[in-house]
């Protein structure tokens, strides 16, 4: 077919589009073969018209003007093969069936090039990003079970029959294993927020120390912290993703970007975006994508006696802030990998994450009611490593909290709270 009217133009954009490859499903013929020793490259890419050049041409049938035809929209790249195949056909390979081939390919091109287009994308790699440590002062001295009419799976039921307490704050959870309750509340208190749940007669307190030693109980334990956190951060607006085990911002509006309030260091209140559309740099063109503010927390035994918490800063990419990316174009691999975040921007969510979650105070309180875990809200200049980048040597500088009184309060109520009368506890057990 003639190709005498197509503009350059027009061709270099259909090439751009094709990546180099035949539009045909599955066909991964180059259409440009790299030079050899002996010859330049070879171009063996062929035009094919959708809507044809000529009435009496292979799909011509279709009312199209002039100009429009030779535009790059009614262009397809195909190898010679499929070239002369889909004119040979013209019934099976109908303008509809050519449009769908153009644009599938062409989308598959541009998702490729989604996975790796340059430093302002999240890059992908095997790199693995440290956490920060933050240590954890105190953790609930002990562990409550009692015998619990449900079973293992039926969490609602339990739900529905829980006392809340008043403050809104207090972490009401539990883990239902082999007909028992565990929780941190101590379920000898009649006024109890598992009071119509357990049997109060036959309450037993587990010291931590010794359920630290007993990998099932130490299980149970960590499960009841993780649970605490989970609340703990969907009371900060956050929401848990299962599968790569973080906490992330979602929008509270489809396809609209969110910000949060939170005191940074010894500093009045701020704002940042915690779901945004980044933007081109050169352009101030929207990208198609959404980033999401997310944190990977998890608790680490790192000695008889010493906790800590790791944050991870991460971002959950998403279509439109709602659908994930890693679902739709990246798949399964992107499991293993990281966003790669600049050091600087890593350092920075660090400091957000620790100024969010503790609300600008120098620690964060999980508070269990009778009993709480308080974890030091401080960094200390060894805990953060990053991939380093050549040349870029901007130096963190950690500022320390302030106590005040405030904040001096809440540590004495979170710390006294905790303190179970080990002698009462022991007294309830003997009745039994
Ligand atoms: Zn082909």
């Amino acid at each position: 077919m003639s190709q005498s009217h197509i503009k350059t133009k027009e061709v270099k954009t259909l090439f751009a589009h094709s990546g180099n490859q035949c539009a045909y499903p599955k066909c991964k013929q180059r259409l440009v073969e790299p030079a050899t020793k002996h010859d330049g490259a070879a171009v063996i890419g062929k035009i094919a018209h959708i809507i044809a050049d000529s009435h009496d041409g292979p799909r011509g049938r279709v009312a199209i003007s002039d100009d429009d035809k030779n535009l790059h929209p009614n262009l397809v790249l195909l190898c010679g093969n499929h070239h002369d195949l889909v004119d040979a056909q013209p019934n099976t390979f109908s303008v509809q069936v050519l449009r769908q081939m153009k644009a599938d390919h062409e989308l598959n091109v541009q998702r490729a090039l989604f996975a790796d287009d340059g430093p302002e994308k999240p890059t992908l790699t095997n790199e693995v990003i440290h956490s920060s440590l933050l240590p954890i002062t105190h953790l609930p001295d002990a562990m409550f079970s009692a015998p619990c009419k449900f079973s293992d799976q039926e969490y609602d039921h339990v739900f529905d029959r829980i006392v809340y307490p008043d403050n809104r704050d207090e972490l009401v959870r539990f883990v239902l294993r082999e007909g028992k309750l565990f929780t941190f509340h101590n379920l000898n208190n009649p006024q109890g927020p598992f009071s119509k749940v357990v049997d109060r007669k036959q309450v037993q307190p587990l010291e931590a120390l010794k359920v630290w030693d007993d990998p099932e109980l130490r299980r149970r334990y960590v499960t009841l912290l993780n649970r605490g956190l989970n609340r703990f951060t969907s009371l900060l607006g956050m929401r848990f993703d299962r599968d790569h085990y973080r906490y992330y911002f979602e929008a509270k509006e489809k396809e609209k970007p969110r910000k949060v309030s939170y005191r940074p260091l010894n500093a009045k209140r701020t704002s940042r975006d915690v779901v945004w559309q980044p933007k081109k740099r050169a352009t101030n063109e929207a990208r198609n994508y959404w980033f999401h503010l997310a944190v990977g927390l998890k608790f680490h035994q790192m000695d008889a006696d010493q906790w800590v918490l790791s944050l991870r800063p991460e971002r959950r990419i998403t279509t439109d802030t709602v659908t994930s990316i890693e679902s739709t174009i990246i798949g399964s691999r992107v499991t293993r990998r990281k966003a790669r975040m600049w050091n600087d921007i890593y350092l920075s969510e660090i400091n957000f994450w620790r100024d969010y979650l503790s609300g600008g105070t120098p620690r964060i309180v999980l508070n269990f009611g009778d009993q709480s875990a308080v974890i030091e809200a401080t960094l200390t200049a060894f805990d953060v490593e990053w991939p380093g980048i050549p040349g870029d040597d901007k130096s963190f500088k950690n500022q320390t909290y302030e106590e005040d009184l405030f904040t001096q309060l809440d540590f004495d109520n979170a710390v006294s709270g905790s303190s179970i009368d080990w002698d009462e506890c022991d007294d309830n057990t003997e009745e039994n």
